[in-house]
């Protein structure tokens, strides 16, 4: 991107996470594993609700192995429930709010998106932003945390896991928007200021209650959000804020 104003440009870069932060994926998920595996226990005859979803972690909800729930992930994204993922309301009209003002500041801006969904899906994400976010010019960054390609990356390239803080700083955003407590909990501790996406208080796998033992209430540079109003609202005060200096 080439700055219009390099002194604010640098502080003002905001980027979004995917999953249920811009593209709806729990309900379709559970939905969709419901149709197939379902849960173990015997509780909600066999059926894995969304609203137990307590963790960021799959397989206690559905009462399977941990690699058990990444392979279902990995087949999930297989399916058309996976490209046909419904925006999570506000989304896209938050997405071409933040670009007006990212137009402001960048002459050619390009939002960027972190996300832990598997490289291989690359194709399928881009055709949902051109879907979706028509003219909106995006970058998609992936950090592989947790599926199948991200330790074969990593053997090949000799490093593990990309942190989403690291990847911020690297791509030079100030903000991000994620719905999990542990990667804002990482970006916190790069510096990064990270709204805490919890969709009309709904988001049950980032209460406080998922915080590292002995932390009771969130960084001071994370706030919980509970719709894309917030995120906006939030986004040009900070904006405001920073281009005054
Ligand atoms: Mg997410």
């Amino acid at each position: 991107m080439v700055d219009k104003k390099t002194e604010f440009s640098d502080g003002i870069l905001i980027a979004f996470d995917i999953d249920d932060v811009i593209a709806r994926l729990g309900p379709s998920l559970f939905r969709w594993n419901n149709k197939l595996y379902g849960n173990a226990g015997t509780q909600n005859k066999g059926k894995a609700l969304l609203k137990d979803h307590k963790t960021y972690a799959l397989h206690k909800t559905w009462s399977c192995s941990e690699q058990e729930a990444l392979r279902r992930v990995l087949e999930f994204y297989q399916t058309d429930f996976f490209k046909n993922l419904p925006p999570v309301p506000g989304a896209i009209e938050c997405v071409y709010a933040v670009k007006n003002i990212l137009k402001k500041y960048y002459d050619d801006p390009c939002l960027p998106y972190i996300t832990s969904r598997p490289t291989s899906t690359d194709v399928i994400n881009q055709n949902w932003f051109d879907k979706y976010t028509p003219g909106v010019d995006f970058k998609i960054h992936y950090s592989d945390h947790y599926f199948s390609d991200g330790p074969k990356a990593a053997a090949q390239t000799g490093k593990i896991n990309k942190s989403k803080g690291i990847l911020c700083k690297k791509i030079n955003a100030a903000i991000i928007v994620d719905d999990c407590l542990e990667y804002c909990l990482d970006c916190s501790e790069h510096g990064i200021f990270s709204m805490l996406f919890d969709l009309n208080g709904s988001y049950g796998h980032n209460k406080l209650r998922n915080l590292p033992e002995g932390m009771k209430k969130l960084p001071e540079n994370i706030v919980r959000v509970k719709n894309h109003k917030e995120v906006f609202a939030k986004y040009s005060a900070y904006v405001q804020m920073i281009s005054k200096y």
